[in-house]
């Protein structure tokens, strides 16, 4: 008897499915409240068939398919208010909603469960992009909708074209949310540049922000201006440090610690409080769990929250008094990445790299550079994952390591050179800076006239959560082949589905550093 059934993230139980509770220490009760909150959108989404939605109700849609996402919200309370929401807006669209039940979401043929499943967490992903977009005033009418097709589909019956045909359909859309949220952040803070950024964290009082939510940041920094805390970024929060619109406040300090699944031994005995904006949150230690502050979709029981007000503003005086009480170290600190490296550099953003492509295009036809590798992705606690630091530390000396998300803390501390004035490694930005990576390499590809699967570019992605799955699906939308997927393959891929990717993408799963890299350059 299973007491639960989740399988959409990387680190799912035996590589199968969690049925008794969460490896990411999501309960059994907390994993029967998302899929009733599920189909409570999906019910939603048949309710508001032909009807034109409030903002209200897709506000709701993106907020409560983000609070599924892995490591976002662990609160069944707060995920009852979804449902009851869901339940009020199904109640204003007229109560004509679906009839799914919760049971009904991962049964069926082995098949179908694998692309359904594929398709809603694509969505979850997708959905925190939008957020993002959305609360720095971007909304896009045929993302929107595509939220309410997609959750109907779920519900339907298609044959394997069918379903195909879907999320392709959806890899399209994404890459437009992650073009409306690039649009977002680079519109209200300006183009990344180039930043490097310490691992030092000086004496005095701080807080520690982590998470995707730039606004977030942006506010608290306001507040914290002329109060004598500083703040540093943690984990997906680094690449604030290159926006020009957040780098300019000076107590914008550094960045404190690795990658996520570092936090439990990482917060321990810091004397700070930390901000989580979005994930990944894991379950706290009682040994910090006093000085975590929530906020947005991030929830867990018994953890200070903070809302915002009617207006969208936030008040962090909470955590800033805090801070003041505990006080920070006495002392400068000095730490170091997980390859000892205390100097990360970020902010390679497609503006930075689409103005110096002339000089990479030369670079490249002169043979100075001979390939490009984006090594991106999410980082994960799975024994395995070396793998990404031993590729990097392989590749030749004449190519480019392009790299965003949080699986870059695997190498982002280590000094692999330069290639004409030019780090070897390039930091994009964030997960969703996916999109960057996808504008560079179709201008390469124009530079050179051919086919982005022509070019010297191999795709080398680390996946965790549903966020890296609707990148993934935008990937193979646009027709990219050859990617090499890691540490292991989602479970809710069927071996039938996988035969698919393979068949039509040559989707590769990760061998060894040295085999890959011998496969890759020859
Ligand atoms: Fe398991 Fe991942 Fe689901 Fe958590 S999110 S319950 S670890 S599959």
């Amino acid at each position: 008897m299973e007491n639960m059934f989740c399988f959409q993230c990387e680190q799912t139980a035996g590589g199968k499915g969690c049925t008794v509770s969460g490896v990411c220490g999501k309960k059994p009760e907390t994993a029967k409240k998302q899929d009733e909150l599920t189909c409570a959108l999906i019910n939603l989404a048949e309710a508001a068939d032909g009807k034109k939605t409030s903002e209200v109700t897709d506000e709701l849609v993106l907020k409560s398919l983000f609070a599924t996402v892995t490591n976002v919200n662990f609160d069944s309370g707060r995920i009852q208010e979804l449902i009851d929401e869901a339940n009020k807006q199904i109640g204003a669209l007229g109560g004509a909603g679906g009839n799914c039940v919760p049971e009904s979401l991962f049964k069926g043929d082995t098949d179908t469960i694998s692309l359904r499943s594929t398709l809603l967490f694509g969505m979850r992903g997708m959905a925190a992009y939008a957020w993002h977009a959305f609360v720095l005033g971007k909304k896009d009418d045929d993302i929107t909708k595509w939220f309410y097709k997609g959750l109907k589909a779920l519900s339907k019956e298609h044959s394997t074209e069918e379903w195909l045909g879907l999320i392709m359909e959806f890899g399209q859309i994404n890459l437009k949310c992650m073009a409306l949220l690039d649009d977002a952040n680079t519109s209200t803070f300006g183009h990344p540049v180039p930043v490097k950024v310490t691992t030092d964290v000086e004496k005095g009082p701080f807080i520690v922000v982590t998470g995707h939510d730039f606004l977030d940041l942006k506010q608290l920094l306001e507040q914290t201006e002329g109060k004598g805390v500083n703040i540093y970024t943690h984990g997906e929060m680094l690449p604030a440090h290159a926006y020009p619109e957040l780098k300019k406040y000076p107590h914008l300090k550094g960045n404190y610690g690795t990658a996520w699944q570092n936090q439990q031994k990482e917060f321990a005995e810091l004397p700070a409080p930390i901000l989580y904006t979005t994930n990944c949150l894991m379950p706290p230690k009682s040994s910090y769990a006093d000085r975590i502050f929530t906020t947005s979709v991030v929830g867990f029981e018994g953890l200070n929250h903070i809302e915002e007000n009617p207006h969208g503003a936030k008040d962090f005086s909470p955590i800033i008094k805090k801070a003041i009480d505990l006080g920070g170290w006495e002392k400068d600190m000095h730490f170091t990445g997980i390859n000892g490296g205390s100097e990360l550099v970020t902010g390679f953003a497609r503006n930075t790299v689409l103005g110096v492509a002339d000089k990479v295009i030369d670079a490249v036809k002169t043979g100075a550079i001979s390939h490009f590798f984006l090594v991106g992705g999410c980082d994960g606690a799975k024994p395995g994952r070396n793998y990404y630091t031993d590729f990097v530390k392989m590749t030749p000396k004449d190519t480019v390591v392009l790299t965003l998300a949080c699986g870059k803390f695997r190498f982002n501390d280590l000094d692999i050179g330069q290639i004409g004035g030019l780090p070897r490694i390039m930091d994009m930005g964030q997960c969703n800076d996916a999109y960057s990576a996808i504008q560079v390499a179709i201008a390469l590809a124009d530079a050179f006239k051919c086919s982005v699967n022509e070019l010297p570019l191999t795709l080398v992605l680390s996946w965790y959560e549903q966020k890296a799955v609707c990148i993934l699906l935008t990937l193979l939308s646009l027709g990219i082949k050859n990617i090499y997927l890691g540490p292991t393959l989602p479970a809710f891929v069927s071996p039938k589905v996988l035969d698919l990717l393979v068949d039509k993408f040559a989707i590769k799963p990760v061998s060894t550093p040295e085999e890959d890299l011998k496969a890759i350059l020859g």
